[in-house]
């Protein structure tokens, strides 16, 4: 049940990625129109529009025109799925499940319109900075980072909300600061524009659900895959070093990494190195 409400999920994620990045105002709505090929603009029945199935019996072309569906669509809606599932899995049927798949909804549609667009639309960095501000009331302080400053600052611990909406601060300050601090760099070293504000706006949003160490993290690891990937990419397309990288989807790939695997990265760099 849950793989399948995260097909159903995903199918509204596409309908985000692909409205959201629109130049025209009024073709950002979610709700209107509703869906219809993008060759010949017949209305796509509902038999058509079942996740992932339709996309298969239909053998990824229009029932009308025969122009052939993006493959994207299904890929969406199963990585949605499949997200869904392991939420559940990892997190069990619990809030901070409902938490973290609210989390791998963002991401999705921020790493699916960076790679087709290189835009990172603003309903949804700040729509989700937004949640995650609200979801942190609710959360347990997971960071740890305000639980150590409060035991030097304060005879008697703040309330676990407290604690929790420091986290979502300090992250969200650490996420986007950082990244807006490398942008400034790069500006004054190459007198141009290496890195999008959306980017910024991004890891703030990233920062408010992770925390500020995860958030640290995420950085490092988005820089890592998009520093590899990247130099395979112009290795292989022969582009030259100045093609413009999604690097938000790179950030949101890493952001997700973080949420099922940092835990155990955490734990051991904090050991090596003699913190805790
Ligand atoms: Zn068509």
């Amino acid at each position: 049940m849950v793989f399948i409400f995260g097909l159903l999920i995903g199918s509204f994620l596409n309908v985000c990625i692909r409205r959201l990045p629109a130049e025209q105002p009024e073709e950002r709505s979610i709700v209107h129109p509703r869906s219809h090929c993008p060759h010949c603009k017949a209305p796509i029945d509902w038999y058509d529009n079942i996740p992932l199935l339709s996309y298969l019996l239909l053998a990824g072309k229009c029932r009308s025109c025969k122009m052939p569906i993006s493959a994207l669509y299904p890929v969406v809606e199963l990585i949605t799925a499949l997200l869904f599932l392991a939420s559940a899995a990892v997190f069990g049927l619990t809030f901070i499940a409902l938490k973290w798949t609210i989390f791998a909804c963002l991401m999705i549609v921020l790493v699916f319109t960076d790679i087709i667009a290189r835009i990172l639309p603003d309903p949804i960095t700040f729509g989700g900075l937004a949640a995650g501000l609200v979801l942190a009331f609710f959360s347990v302080p997971e960071d740890g980072a305000a639980a150590w400053l409060s035991r030097r600052l304060f005879d008697f611990p703040p309330p676990a909300p407290v604690l929790s909406l420091a986290d979502t601060l300090f992250g969200a300050a650490l996420g986007g600061g950082l990244l807006w601090l490398v942008g400034e760099v790069y500006f004054k070293m190459r007198g141009r524009e290496g890195m999008g504000f959306g980017d910024v706006k991004m890891m703030t949003l990233v920062g408010a659900f992770l925390g500020p160490q995860r958030t640290f993290l995420t950085i490092l690891v988005g820089s890592l895959l998009g520093s590899i990937l990247g130099l395979l990419f112009i290795l292989v397309r022969r582009k030259g070093a100045d093609y413009e990288l999604p690097f938000g989807s790179f950030l949101g790939i890493a952001a997700l990494l973080v949420v099922f695997f940092g835990t155990p990265v955490l734990e051991w760099y904090l050991r090596i190195s003699g913190i805790r």
